[in-house]
């Protein structure tokens, strides 16, 4: 499953392939280094 999430700062889009279940899991920016919740932005 891949999913696309946005970041809540820079607000570019990127894939992310969690391992198992998205939900809890925290993704980091690859653009600003962000670290943010996959689960808070998995509706964007
Ligand atoms: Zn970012």
């Amino acid at each position: 499953m891949t999913l696309t999430v946005r970041c809540p700062e820079c607000k570019n889009k990127m894939k992310c392939q969690p391992q198992g279940s998205a939900e809890g899991k925290s993704k980091r920016c690859v653009y600003c280094g962000r670290s943010f919740s996959v689960k808070a932005n998995m509706s964007n």
